[in-house]
Parts: C-alpha cells; sequence; structure tokens
C-alpha cells in the first residue's frame, strides 16, 4: 500500500492541501479562497473559521481526488502565512476576535512608542526583528488592550494565543496540543531566537501573559495526532514552518550560503547563514530556519522587496499594455534594451536595504523613441535589480559568497526575467522543475521526522532542476546597468515626503 505525505498550505488568501508521493511529485491539490476583511483603511483580518473549516476541506477533498484511504496518509506537514495572530478561549475553542492579518498596520502607533523608548535595540539584539507592526507582537497586545474582558481572562490563563499553524494544530487535534515551531516562534516579536525561548523582558514590556503562549519545537518532530473525529484516524502531525522558511526547506536550502527567492507578488529572499545568527547592518531580518529535531539549529538573513510580480500586475491592470503577466516576456524580448529607461516600482516605498516609507514610483531616462516594449522591459529589470539590492546586503551582512540562486513563485517562470537576474547577480540561477516549494517543504519536514524520508540526501535526490540560467552579460555592461539603477533609485527617495 503506497504512502503519501499531506502538506497543508494556508496562505494569505487561499487554503490548500498538497498530497506528495517518495519522489516529492504533487499527487493531489485542493485550494479554496476565503474572506478578506477590511474594517478600516490599513486593517486586514481573517475569520479564523473560516481558514479552518476552508483548510479541513481542501484536506478532505485532496483525499478524496486521489482516491487513497486515510490509512495511506503517513504524516501531516503544515506551511502557514506568518505573523497572523489569532486569539481563542481555551475552554470553548472560540477566537475571540477575527485574526490580525500581517498585512495590518492597526498598531503602527505601538511601534513608535518602542522606538522612542530606545526599546527597540533590545527588540532586534533578542529577536532578531526590526520592530514593525507586521509582527504578532503588537498585534497580541492590540487585543489584549481593546476586547472586552480579554486582559482579565489571558491572566485567568482562559486564553490562547497561537500563529496560524498553532490555531490549525489545536483543531486538528481537537484542543489538546497548543503548541509552535521555531520558525513562526521567531516571527512573533516575542522569541528569543539565541535562548530559543520566549523573552521574559519583552512580554512584560508589552504586558503579555506568558500563559497564552504556546510550547516551541524544532520544525520536524512530532506536534500530536489529529482527532479520530477529525479525519477518521489518529495521523502524526510531523512538520510544522512558516511559509518562507518551508520554502527555503522545499528547495532544499540546508546550507550557508543557500538562497532562494520567491517572485510572487512580492520577493522574499532568504539565505541560510548557518548556525550563528548575523545581525544584519542593512536593515535585513535575523530569523530561524527550518530544522530537523537534534540538527544544530541554523538561521537565516531574510529580505523582502515589496512591490515584484505586483509591477507585471500594474502593467497588466493599470497601464493596460499587457493583457496576461506571461505576455510580459514577450515584449521584453521584442526590444534588444530598455532604451536607457528605469521603472522604479516603490509604490509604497522601499525596504531593504535602503528603507525608505517616502519613496514613490518612478519612471525615468524616457526619449522620444521609448515605447511600450521598453517600459515592459524596465519594469521585468526592476524585479531583478531590487533583489540584487537585497542579496548584495546579505552577502555584505554574512560574508558568505552565494553560488546559486535556486528560484520559485509565479514570476519565476519568466525566462527574460531569471536570465537577466543571473546576469546582474553574476551568479546562476536554478529553478526547479516543481516551483510549490512551500508545501513541499512542509511535506519534507513531516516526512523526516517519520523516517518516510531516510535523511537530507534522500530529499536532496527529489530536487529535480527544470532550467539553469547561467550569466551571460560582460562585466563592462553589468556596471554600467547597476549605476543607471542606482541613479534611479535614489530619484525616487523621499518623493512622498
Ligand atoms: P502570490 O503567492 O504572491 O499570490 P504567485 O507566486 O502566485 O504570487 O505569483 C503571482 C505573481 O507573479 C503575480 O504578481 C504575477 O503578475 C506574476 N507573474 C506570474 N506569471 C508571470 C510571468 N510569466 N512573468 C512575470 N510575472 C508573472
Amino acid at each position: 500500500m503506497e504512502k503519501y505525505v499531506l502538506a497543508l498550505d494556508q496562505g494569505t488568501t487561499s487554503s490548500r492541501c498538497i498530497i506528495f508521493d517518495k519522489k516529492g511529485r504533487i499527487c493531489s491539490t485542493s485550494q479554496k479562497e476565503f474572506t478578506q476583511i477590511y474594517p478600516k483603511s490599513g486593517w486586514v483580518e481573517h475569520d479564523p473559521l473560516e481558514i479552518w473549516s476552508t483548510q479541513i476541506e481542501v484536506v478532505k477533498e485532496a483525499i478524496d481526488k486521489l482516491g487513497i484511504s486515510i490509512e495511506q496518509i503517513d504524516s501531516i506537514g503544515i506551511a502557514n502565512q506568518r505573523e497572523t495572530t489569532i486569539c481563542w478561549d481555551k475552554n470553548t475553542g472560540k477566537p475571540i476576535y477575527n485574526a490580525i492579518v500581517w498585512q495590518c498596520r492597526r498598531t503602527s502607533d505601538y511601534i513608535t512608542q518602542i522606538k522612542d523608548s530606545g526599546f527597540d535595540s533590545v527588540i532586534k539584539e533578542k529577536t532578531g526583528l526590526i520592530p514593525d507592526a507586521y509582527f504578532s507582537a503588537t498585534k497580541i497586545k492590540w487585543i489584549l488592550d481593546n476586547v472586552e474582558g480579554a486582559k482579565e481572562e489571558a491572566e485567568k490563563g482562559n486564553l490562547l494565543f497561537g500563529t496560524v499553524d498553532t490555531w490549525l494544530i489545536w483543531n486538528l487535534t481537537r484542543g489538546k496540543s497548543h503548541i509552535t515551531d521555531y520558525t513562526n516562534a521567531s516571527r512573533t516579536m516575542l522569541f528569543n531566537i539565541k535562548a530559543l525561548n520566549w523573552d521574559k523582558e519583552i512580554l512584560d514590556r508589552l504586558s503579555i501573559p506568558i500563559n497564552m503562549l504556546p510550547s516551541v519545537k524544532p520544525s520536524s518532530t512530532l506536534f500530536g495526532y489529529t482527532d479520530k473525529d477529525v479525519l477518521g484516524k489518529e495521523i502524526p502531525i510531523t512538520g510544522v514552518a512558516g511559509d518562507q522558511q518551508a520554502a527555503l526547506f522545499g528547495q532544499c536550502g540546508f546550507n550557508p550560503g543557500d538562497v532562494k527567492n520567491t517572485y510572487g507578488t512580492g520577493s522574499f529572499i532568504l539565505m541560510n547563514t548557518g548556525v550563528d545568527p548575523i545581525m544584519s547592518e542593512h536593515g535585513l531580518l535575523t530569523t530561524i530556519a527550518a530544522n530537523p529535531e537534534g540538527d544544530d539549529v541554523q538561521y537565516v538573513l531574510e529580505g523582502s522587496v515589496f512591490v515584484s510580480g505586483a509591477a507585471i500586475q500594474w502593467l497588466r491592470d493599470e497601464l493596460q499594455i499587457i493583457e496576461s503577466s506571461p505576455e510580459s516576456e514577450e515584449l521584453a524580448l521584442a526590444v534588444e534594451d530598455t532604451n536607457g529607461v528605469y521603472v522604479v516600482p516603490a509604490f509604497t516605498g522601499i525596504g531593504a536595504p535602503y528603507w525608505d516609507q517616502y519613496a514613490r514610483g518612478i519612471i525615468v531616462g524616457i526619449t522620444r523613441g521609448v515605447n511600450k516594449n521598453h517600459i515592459t522591459r524596465a519594469t521585468l529589470e526592476s524585479i531583478a535589480y531590487q533583489s540584487y539590492d537585497v542579496i548584495q546586503a546579505m552577502k555584505q551582512d554574512s560574508g558568505i559568497e552565494i553560488r546559486n540562486l535556486k528560484v520559485d513563485g509565479g514570476a519565476s517562470a519568466n525566462n527574460f526575467l531569471m536570465q537577466f537576474q543571473a546576469d546582474i547577480l553574476n551568479t546562476s540561477i536554478q529553478r526547479p522543475l516543481y516551483i510549490e516549494t512551500t508545501a513541499l517543504g512542509a511535506a519534507y519536514l513531516a516526512g523526516l521526522a517519520t523516517g518516510y524520508w531516510k535523511d537530507k540526501d534522500d530529499i536532496r535526490e527529489n530536487w529535480e532542476l527544470s532550467k539553469i540560467f547561467k550569466p551571460s552579460m560582460d562585466e563592462q555592461e553589468r556596471e554600467q546597468l547597476l549605476k543607471g539603477w542606482q541613479k534611479a533609485i535614489k530619484r525616487s527617495f523621499s518623493w512622498a515626503e
């Protein structure tokens, strides 16, 4: 009887389930979108019950589609949207407020207070994060301060906090496990990433009772068993990681210097830096990698580009110069270069390594001959330049040379973009056959703990290359183009100040 590993991929807009076989091949998938709730400008929420119901429905659907019995599921892995915060009643299992989503800006004022008081340096040193409303800590505080009776119930020990993984495990085990993994804990801004425990000083500062918090484990170990009433059988949940760390694991980013870039709406770049956490001097985040139990804890440097694939959507939806995202490649290849044009898609400011929230988008270098092909090409190139800037910062912070870059996400399908990225970085790029690396990473973590996969080498054998992009640009041209980009991006700074 063939066995499979089931991965839950709980994302920001949809819940997905993918079933993998031993070769890491996708055997069945199912996906359901859920409601995005915007109660006020800048606020984003999800209904935790809808997260749970869509997730369990897709699990059942994926199993049915494949036509296997529940006995054939070896184990379950979970990859999830990170930082999103849920608080629920320990006795009834009912959420006391909607999930406050990572994108939600409602707690910006708390962050300003933290920064004004100088406590930000303590937080950075202990958690590896630059204090921001993005992380869970101030979201929990907001719930305690704003939901009636929450503070009292929390102090009495009747309230539980969890990131989305914790919430799903709690429901899958019918309240038997209140647990998370290091990668998710490291995004709460409450977890000491060196001591590997919840940090008393930060908790006290934010008045968050420690008894609300889940226990924390490595990413590949036993987190609990699904309750018999949920799927008809007790199945071990043995892999858990935040989505970006799961993707790095799914890309077999096991060694220092391994880097992956996920080109989605934004780009998320993670570099494995080994067993010592490196504190960035360029505004990158230090966070924990997905590690199996028994292995030394490894760390990553993380940087993100706010607008990457979204810039292609902008060409499609606002400028309407392409009909579909893939069409951008045709237009870019119809010209030899951008004719001197640079697009800087700083629609919402610029992140690492510049950190200018008042930067805004610009198009520079326009002359009479510039047409939509040039603009499209320059927009694609901007995705590569922005990633280049983050990767340069990683190299400088870590002193580690990057051997190659592994890519995934929707826009990694664009061959022009990938070749240009390889050229600008002067580094080879490997695109795997299966770009569902987030779910795959969760599955690998789960299957490693049960022995479904023997070890990391066993997993590495599954990694199949679809295409390699080798740098082929001459050095002079590369330097020239980068110089132009650096000039262009500076023009975008402080625009909206
Ligand atoms: P997310 O998970 O953030 O929703 P996906 O990984 O599904 O993102 O990727 C979707 C993004 O990739 C969109 O912004 C889309 O414009 C972009 N995209 C998809 N295909 C291409 C392509 N062939 N060329 C350029 N961009 C693309």
